[in-house]
């Protein structure tokens, strides 16, 4: 029979755990996170040496894989690190603080804090490339999430709801954003900073995207209106698909997220939905690739 993939050595024991880190972290050969030196790094082996210690003969500092990293001033074991990165990337909803704090036996706070932790890595960051171009299509929509606020009685409308706007390239990526307004002058700057003018865009009817699309080299505008989906490769299909699965995931797992971390959530979608052709293993080593130099820097609320 094969093996369970938590049945994986990385996952329960912490020098396994340390050797999979090291294997990813330093690929290109270990190197000292303090002075980045690569020569005279030696490990400190011994009875009372901590798992994964090491010296650097250059500036004589002792450092581990996790210095510099996300895991950095953590005490949460690094076998358990290993699992929550796991479960994050390979759930296709995501998984809750309070799911990670009963499956992992650590505290709510630690919880919270290590899968934000997660998300962070899970951001792209350096420099971001355009989408679309010549010959590519983009589908541009926007989608409401949660309360803003408490709705009066009869409020009508989408006024107080949080607004999120993806752009998704038909078999490529997605990107989303958390915006305040879904007029021109917000959504606009957008498309012109992340889509190459060349590019087709798809979007539905709403008034706002009339001007928008007039910026590119085509668009096709599907009538929701009048019950039309599709008409040809007229459709917002693709980002409806992903809309879906974000939207079943802030109301079944993140329902209590916070308005001011909704940004943090849609890049683990965004992350997800960008890595759907790996398997679940790639994708947490995906993330693992990414952990150092990305310390975060605010406090948890
Ligand atoms: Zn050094």
């Amino acid at each position: 029979m094969k093996k369970s993939i938590l049945d994986e050595k990385h996952f329960y024991n912490e020098k396994a755990a340390f050797a999979y880190v090291e294997s990813i972290i330093w690929k290109d050969g270990k190197n000292c996170p303090h002075c980045g030196g690569f020569e005279k790094l030696y490990e400190i082996k011994g009875k009372s040496a901590r798992t994964g210690l090491n010296k650097c003969g250059g500036c004589k500092k002792q450092f581990t894989v996790r210095i510099g990293t996300i895991f950095e001033d953590s005490h949460i074991p690094l076998h358990k690190w290993l699992q929550a990165i796991f479960l994050l990337s390979s759930s296709k909803k995501g998984i809750s603080s309070h799911q990670l704090h009963r499956t992992l036996q650590i505290t709510y706070k630690s919880a919270w804090f290590l899968s934000h932790r997660i998300r962070e890595v899970m951001k792209p960051s350096g420099e971001i490339e355009m989408m679309g171009g010549e010959g590519k299509i983009i589908e541009a929509d926007e989608t409401y999430i949660g309360n803003k606020g408490k709705q009066a009685r009869g409020a009508r409308g989408w006024g107080h709801k949080e607004k999120v706007f993806s752009l998704v390239e038909r078999g490529g990526k997605v990107r989303s954003h958390h915006v305040q307004l879904t007029n021109v002058k917000t959504l606009l700057p957008i498309l012109q900073n992340s889509v190459k003018k060349e590019t087709i865009l798809m979007t539905d009817e709403a008034r706002q995207y009339k001007k928008i699309g007039a910026e590119f080299k085509q668009h096709g505008v599907v009538v929701h209106s009048r019950k039309e989906y599709v008409r040809g490769n007229v459709h917002t299909n693709t980002i409806e698909g992903f809309f879906s699965i974000f939207k079943r995931g802030m109301k079944g797992v993140y329902q209590h997220c916070k308005n001011n971390h909704l940004h943090r959530y849609l890049c683990e979608f965004d992350f997800r939905y960008n890595t759907k052709d790996n398997t679940d293993s790639e994708r947490a080593d995906v993330v693992l690739a990414g952990v150092r130099g990305k310390r975060l820097t605010y406090k948890i609320s």
